[in-house]
Order: structure tokens, then sequence, then C-alpha cells
């Protein structure tokens, strides 16, 4: 900061020399797109205890002729990774030019899960917590229990989160749920690999991984409702942080596309069997 300045104005008006995207400024491409789709709506909710309000978007696809596949897309419930909110911008823009992608999709996107931890440039929510270790265990945390019941009613059938991590140096991601969780993931990394390298580590973030698909992960992450007997597909995609921003950007908007694209045939496929 500059000292002078600092002398001169009192410290609150000073702005610092690196700015985080305000909320507000990272969901105005969202916002500017629902003014003028068809297909996107704004549906942010004020929740309880937390001042910023939970955004929140709903596109709906073109119809496809068969069943509507409900989809729930989680990014920033870290708040200190906004480059899961700014692929999520990305990915919109991308349907925005070719609607086909989301052909018989209903997507309900989660830009900021974490809407304090975002404005306050932290990993945690303001309560204190690491909200992504705090699902389904009766937490008392506003943001979590939000989303528990957004994920309790819609019964998605896939679920998507996006987090970047900044220990590691490429592209990975976590498996949970259906069976058809691995048959997604590795499109998704391979349409990602042509934005930046995956990661091929056998251990990362503690756990083994082949290829850079892990198929576990820690207690009380975003997921679906544990238990249930067909349970949807559950991908985590995690970008290197440490690489430059539109790279992660494009890498996880270009991962998104091909879950879309990818999941009917699979799942055509899987009724089949
Ligand atoms: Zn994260």
């Amino acid at each position: 900061m500059n000292t002078i300045v600092e002398k001169i104005l009192p410290v609150s008006s000073v702005k610092p020399a690196f700015e985080r995207p305000a909320l507000e400024k990272i969901l105005s491409p969202l916002e500017d797109f629902a003014g003028r789709s068809e297909h996107l709506f704004p549906t942010s909710v004020r929740n309880g205890a937390s001042p910023p309000p939970m955004p929140r978007y709903f596109y709906l696809g073109e119809r496809g002729g068969g069943d509507v596949f409900r989809l729930g897309i989680f990014a920033a419930i870290h708040g200190d990774e906004p480059e899961g909110a700014l692929a999520l911008n990305r990915f919109v823009t991308l349907l925005e030019r070719d609607p086909e992608i989301a052909r018989g999709f209903a997507l309900f996107l989660y830009p900021v899960c974490n809407p304090t931890g975002f404005e306050d440039g932290t990993r945690h929510a303001r309560g204190g917590k690491d909200l992504n270790r705090e699902f389904w265990k009766q937490s008392s945390q506003p943001e979590v229990r939000f989303l528990e019941s957004e994920i309790y009613l819609h019964a998605f059938d896939g679920l998507v989160m996006l987090h970047s991590d900044n220990t590691s140096e490429g592209v990975y991601g976590y498996v949970n749920g259906s069976v058809l969780s691995e048959s997604l993931l590795e499109p998704a990394l391979r349409a990602a690999e042509k934005f930046l390298p995956r990661d091929r580590r056998p251990v990362i973030d503690g756990f083994p991984a082949r290829d850079g698909i892990i198929s576990r992960s820690f207690e009380g992450v975003l997921r679906s409702l544990p238990g249930l007997e067909r349970p949807p597909f559950e991908l985590t995609l995690e970008t290197p942080q440490g690489a430059p921003l539109h790279l992660q950007v494009e890498a996880a908007a270009a991962a998104l596309q091909t879950i879309l694209q990818e999941y009917r045939p699979l799942r055509s496929f899987a009724q089949n069997i």
C-alpha cells in the first residue's frame, strides 16, 4: 500500500494494490446473460445468517424430446477459489453461443457457495468453518443447510464441484456416487488437458490417484445425500491454482461442456444393460 496516501486518507478509503473481484462483479456476466436469455434465470436467495445472498441460477435447456436431466454445478465453496465461479461464467457464455450443448438439461448453478469467504478471500466461511467438511452431519452452517436442502429437493442426476488447488500443477478430479462418474471424468479431464496438463502423480492430496482420478474423498464434502439406492454421478474437478487464470477457466469450462455431451449416451447405455 502506498504509505503517503495512507497517511492522507483514512485506511478504509485506500484501495489495495490487488483487488479480488467483488461478489457482484464476479456475478455480473451471469446477471447480464440472465437479463437477455430465454434460458437463464437468476434465483439467488437471501440465506438466514449470512449477509450476502447465496447466488443461484437456473438454466433450462431446449427440450430434448426425452428425459430432462438435472445437474447441480457448485463452485467456490472455498472462498479463496474464485476460479470456479469464473469458469461457470465462461461455461454460460459457451451455452449462450451454442444452446445445443444443454439441450435436455436443467442446470442448477451455484457459482459462489461460500459468499462470506469469497468476500473475505478466505477458504473458510465467516462462521469459521471449512464448509466442505460439514455436509450431511447436521451442520449448523447456514450455507451448508441451504445447499443440503437444494440437493435434497432437486434430486440431481449429477453433481459437479469446481475447485482450484494451490498444491497441484495439473488438473485432476474426484469421483463418487454412480459408476458413471469415472466414465465422465476421464473425457472431462481429456478436454481440460487441451489447456493444462493433467496431474498424474500416484498420490494427490494424500489419496491414491490413477491418471488424475481419485476415488475417495474427505469426510463431509459437498456431495449427494448419502445412502441413495441409485446415486447421481459426482465429480469434483480441480484446476492448478498457480496456473494462468484464463487457462484454468477454459479448462474447467471445457470439462463441463464435455460432461454434458458425454452424459446422455452413457446414461442410455447404462439403462440398457
Ligand atoms: Zn477447494
